[in-house]
């Protein structure tokens, strides 16, 4: 709830995670849910892990901070599931919020880790790539072993269902946004777990004074815009409010909380908004947020 609001510029907690002091809010304990049908949330407090039981096996998107699996495993268990049953696990970006806790999950699982290209080489070789828009301030990775590059448009397949993989750079040159159908009896829900779209970046850095990026922001911009969405999940919690529709909807909210089939047109039309007033304060030589 409030802790789903905070980000780097929130208050300054014990670090559990040293050079992280947010990451102890982020890394706060969170019951595990049904989201809808066959999609679980398993992840911590703010940041989001996701669990789809195919019925011939599990796959999961995103392994959080690393200090996050013990509890993404209690979650999993919890909800009656076996980490072993995990046959695929997918990643939106290897920034050590989503993808610190891969290594070991991995190791738990061994289980194939599906990423972008881009962001298979950073996962192999762990650390923080130079072409990050953010190099030099997320913390590095650990390497992850058993990984496979995924293309635009992939489908990766267990069981009777599809994930498609969907490039969405910008945030990284290798972000990729996730969709897939998750089924109640006979109505099919078209599920989008969208990358970040944000534009943050190290100090110093100017996305004006990188027209490519720029282009991959807009193309992924109009490709989660145009995605068939019936639930956004974000990595970020806070970003989907994917916690106060958790609550609202135990709270008897109708309708569904989750179910807006506007929800990625609005993601987009935000994270293209956020960019343009990212460049309007670097025209403005206003420091960078
Ligand atoms: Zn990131």
């Amino acid at each position: 709830m409030v802790l789903a609001l905070l980000g780097f510029c929130g208050p300054v907690l014990a670090e559990d995670v040293p050079g992280c002091p947010v990451c102890t809010a982020w890394n706060a304990p969170q019951a595990p849910f049904k989201i809808y049908g066959n999609t679980y949330y398993v992840g911590v407090h703010g940041l989001s892990s996701l669990l789809i039981d195919t019925g011939q096996g599990l796959v999961l998107i995103d392994g959080d901070l690393p200090q996050s699996p013990p509890q993404i495993e209690a979650n999993i268990k919890t909800l009656g599931f076996k980490p072993d049953d995990i046959k695929l696990i997918l990643n939106s970006h290897p920034h050590f919020d989503y993808a610190g806790g891969l290594r070991t999950l991995q190791q738990l699982t061994h289980a194939p880790v599906l990423a972008s290209a881009w962001s298979a080489k950073v996962l192999r070789a762990g650390g923080v790539d130079r072409d990050d828009p953010q190099y030099g301030v997320p913390l590095p990775i650990d390497a992850v072993a058993n990984v496979r590059e995924v293309r635009d448009g992939e489908v990766a397949r267990l069981g009777r269902m599809a994930f498609v993989a969907h490039d969405t750079p910008g945030h990284t040159p290798g972000g990729a946004s996730w969709t897939w159908l998750s089924c109640e009896k006979t109505r099919c829900l078209r599920m989008v777990y969208a990358d970040s779209l944000n534009p943050a970046s190290a100090p110093g850095y100017l996305f004006s004074s990188h027209p490519e990026v720029l282009k991959d922001f807009e193309k992924s911009f109009a490709m989660v815009s145009a995605l068939p969405c019936d639930v956004l999940l974000t990595p970020h919690t806070d970003i989907s409010d994917l916690l106060g529709k958790w609550q609202r909807r135990a709270q008897g909210a109708t309708p569904d909380p989750f179910i807006d089939s506007n929800a990625c047109r609005a993601f987009a039309e935000k994270s293209r908004s956020d960019l343009a007033a990212r460049l309007a304060r670097e025209k403005s030589s206003l420091p960078n947020k």
